[in-house]
């Protein structure tokens, strides 16, 4: 098991307030790696989590949708300890308008940090563990990554985005002793789907059409984060890997 340890490794983990973020910012630390949490609002839930499992963790509070100010967030990052071994790119928002009614700002915002944020902090990351020799990067895809969704298209979208600039990452840099790979998580109980769970029809039909028979939750992608974080993962280069308690396989 030694080779899923996580032990002295450091991991930068985005959208840490809640969510999926938060519950794999914990699997990290659980596997022994400190953890650098940056949110839009300061995540101190999770840090505190995260040094009650004697583990080190310090919060960073920024709006990583402002491409120009991922420099700055990044050298801040560093500072923690001076490097970074694994870049998870969870941060991402969803905005659920028809198609002819999905007004610019809705797609701009969508793009800006689904895609443009995980493409310009994986470049800060990759050139850091370039110099290094080694690194991991995860970003989190989604089953719109593979299917079109219903009035999600900005959505759709970027997370197909995701998909495709996970494998061209992979291939510039996995002979450089960086994986690059993706998770896909399936219907998972966080804020992002409080809007489809609050409508009863929607919930039934989705939950009846999942093979395991019930929603995903934050701790269902500690064991996949930990996996691809781990040197365990470390002849997978651009993958996504489906989390989904069965969805796609239906
Ligand atoms: P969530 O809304 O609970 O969490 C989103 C996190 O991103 C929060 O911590 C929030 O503070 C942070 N965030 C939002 N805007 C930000 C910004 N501008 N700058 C910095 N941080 C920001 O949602 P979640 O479900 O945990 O989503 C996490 C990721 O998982 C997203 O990329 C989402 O698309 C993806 N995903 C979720 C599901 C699901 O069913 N919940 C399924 C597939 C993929």
């Amino acid at each position: 098991m030694n080779s899923f340890d996580l032990s002295g490794k450091v991991a930068l983990v985005t959208g840490t307030s809640g969510g999926l973020g938060q519950g794999m910012a914990i699997g990290l630390a659980e596997a022994g790696a400190d953890i650098i949490a940056v949110s839009h609002s300061m995540p101190t839930e999770t840090v505190q989590a995260i040094e009650q499992l004697g583990r080190k963790a310090v919060g960073i509070q920024a709006d990583l949708s402002k491409e120009e100010e991922l420099p700055s967030i990044f050298e801040q990052a560093l500072q923690f300890r001076g490097r970074i071994d694994v870049l998870v790119n969870n941060a991402g928002i969803i905005r659920r308008t028809p198609a002819a009614d999905h007004g610019a700002s809705d797609w701009h915002d969508v793009i800006d940090l689904n895609l443009n944020t995980v493409f310009f902090l994986s470049q800060l990351a990759g050139r850091h563990m370039i110099e290094r020799g080694s690194g991991k990067i995860i970003s989190i895809a989604s089953m719109l990554s593979y299917q079109g969704g219903i009035n999600v298209p900005g959505y759709t979208a970027s997370k197909h985005a995701v998909a495709g600039l996970t494998k061209a990452l992979a291939n510039e840099w996995a002979g450089k002793g960086i994986q690059v790979n993706a998770i896909a998580p399936g219907y998972m109980v966080t804020s992002n789907t409080q809007q489809i769970r609050d409508d009863e029809n929607r919930y039934k039909d989705i939950t009846a059409r999942i093979p395991a028979g019930r929603w995903g939750t934050p701790e269902d992608l500690k064991g996949p984060v930990v996996f691809l974080a781990s040197s365990a993962s470390d002849y997978l280069n651009g993958h996504v890997l489906n989390v989904d308690g069965g969805w796609l396989a239906r």
